[in-house]
């Protein structure tokens, strides 16, 4: 094998996943010269394909992906069905029906994740990322107490070395460099395995839910049902492990996710007339484990971690992606602001990691109440306003928190505000003007009578972002989370001190 020496650029980010390809897009944005590193070809096949408001109104949009995405086709999801605690009938919640949500466009969507991460590297490209794929990284290069660099072995089997101001690693749950930095703890609680597979002929709830995540716990563990065309669902069972941590081989499977199934009524009803797929990239029965842990260290000099590198966390509430992106857009901050010598590096890796673990912990916390099965509908929103410390009321802080704008991060909310002028209201607002008959009698509906009273109001408030759209003007200040912290800049790529 031969190696190489490549150019120096400003970042180089280690996997072009939802997180790599939002740090990278965020970072080449400002004029700087980044490039990501990736061992798979694209597109390539990802589990995780529930996705939350604040990644699609919110990073997508300042990403300026928001038109390739909505042209893509994917199901709209306008909330959650769940089939949990002590009720046996499901219940649903829609995004878009409280007071301090109603900003957001009131959807998300289901994705195919091959399509999702495309569309975000294309974009990256389209802002003058540079993409290398077939790419397998093995190390960081570190000079001294800073980490200047990655090797990777290329498409020809080459060692290439590549130097870089900064170096992400955002290679999701293999985390190639937290070793380098600290240690990976993983939690006491959650310590669940997951099988999951394809499914085509599955039912769909009645609009407007057809288009909902349903999770519904069983005996053993949780199923996910996820309707990711009008015809292909991806179901997943999430269960303890058995006490011998015996992993089941290929060929037991089918047998294995058929008494899931068989075990879960719900999801039994759903699959009645399904089959499973069984060629191509959905055809195949996959498991996962091990997935809920946290590094010691999200960064050291030179070196930051975002997405799945750093932390994640059990999926019930479909929060991947939106930390992901999220934890991105917060390490951008870092990097735009050093790179432009504005922030001192200490303090904006202090902000970012703050602020990750912050989002990071509401989800673990709140996760933590959920898998109480004996909550029932008025307890789930009780946890949350625990979670949040909130006092709001009915099922605010729930729909908030599930709707990935827990932390109101004030960049996302300029984005929804743009995309609320443009769009009008969202999915509610239309729910609003063109009610299907009959959809709210086919399930216990949280909130939705709400909708008719905002209303006037909403359209107030769109006549009033639409005027901030065109003329331009200042959001209200942001304070720091905690003494001595920065504040996010007007435009949300950098950090900055506090206005007075
Ligand atoms: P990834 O998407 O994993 O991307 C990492 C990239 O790094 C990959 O492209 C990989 O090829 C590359 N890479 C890895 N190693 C190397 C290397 N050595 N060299 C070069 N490149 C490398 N999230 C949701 O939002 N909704 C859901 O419904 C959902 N369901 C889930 C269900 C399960 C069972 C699990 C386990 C997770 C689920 N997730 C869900 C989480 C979601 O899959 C992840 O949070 C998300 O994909 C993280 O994005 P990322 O960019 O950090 O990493």
């Amino acid at each position: 094998m031969n190696s190489g020496k490549d150019g120096t650029y400003d970042l180089v980010v280690v996997g072009g996943g939802p997180a790599g390809a939002t740090l990278a897009t965020f970072v080449a944005m400002q004029g700087h010269r980044v490039l990501i590193v990736d061992r798979d070809t694209f597109p390539r096949y990802q589990i995780g394909e529930s996705l939350l408001p604040s990644t699609i109104n919110g990073i997508c949009v300042m990403l300026g992906v928001e038109e390739e995405i909505a042209k893509a086709g994917f199901t709209k999801k306008l909330g959650g069905s769940f089939r949990w605690g002590k009720k046996e009938e499901p219940w649903s919640f829609y995004f878009g029906v409280t007071q301090k949500n109603r900003k957001n466009p009131a959807f998300a969507y289901q994705v195919e994740r091959m399509k999702f991460d495309w569309i975000l590297l294309q974009n990256a490209i389209k802002k003058g990322v540079e993409l290398r794929t077939g790419c397998n990284v093995t190390r960081p290069i570190k000079e001294g107490d800073r980490f200047v660099g990655v090797e990777y072995v290329d498409e020809n089997n080459q060692v290439r070395e590549v130097r870089a101001r900064y170096v992400a690693d955002a290679s999701g749950n293999r985390g190639m460099f937290g070793a380098a930095i600290g240690e990976r703890l993983y939690s006491k609680f959650f310590k669940n395995w997951a099988l999951f597979g394809y499914y085509e002929g599955g039912k769909r709830f009645p609009p407007p839910y057809e288009g909902n995540i349903l999770s519904a716990a069983f005996g053993e563990g949780w199923f996910w049902y996820i309707p990711v065309t009008p015809t292909l669902t991806s179901v997943g069972a999430v269960f303890s492990p058995p006490e011998d941590k015996k992993r089941p081989v290929d060929g037991e499977l089918e047998a294995a996710m058929n008494g899931f199934i068989a075990k879960c009524p719900i999801i039994a009803d759903m699959l009645s007339n399904a089959r499973r797929v069984t060629e191509g990239v959905y055809g195949k029965l996959r498991m996962r484990q091990d997935w809920s842990y946290t590094q010691s260290r999200f960064w050291d000099k030179g070196l930051v971690l975002v997405g799945d590198a750093a932390c994640f966390v059990d999926p019930l509430l479909s929060q991947g992606v939106h930390l992901a992106t999220y934890s991105a857009l917060l390490a951008a901050r870092s990097i735009n602001s050093c790179l432009a010598g504005s922030v001192d590096e200490q303090r904006a890796f202090e902000e970012f990691e703050l602020r990750y673990r912050r989002e990071y912990g509401l989800f673990y916390d709140y996760l933590t109440s959920l898998y109480d099965m004996n909550f029932d509908q008025e307890s789930f929103f009780w946890a949350a306003r625990s979670t949040l410390r909130t006092e709001e009321r009915g099922n605010e802080a729930f729909i908030r928190l599930l709707a990935g704008q827990a932390s109101a991060d004030p960049a996302i909310n300029v984005a929804q505000d743009f995309f609320d002028a443009r769009q009008g209201s969202g999915a509610a607002l239309e729910q609003v003007m063109n009610p299907t008959p009959g959809a709210d009698a086919a399930m216990t509906t949280v909130g939705a009578k709400n909708i008719t009273g905002l209303l006037p109001e909403l359209d107030r408030e769109a006549q009033g972002l639409q005027m901030l759209a065109i003329f331009g003007g200042d959001r209200p200040a942001e304070k720091p989370f905690r003494p001595g912290g920065l504040i996010t800049s007007k435009d949300g790529m950098y950090w900055q001190e506090p206005t007075a």
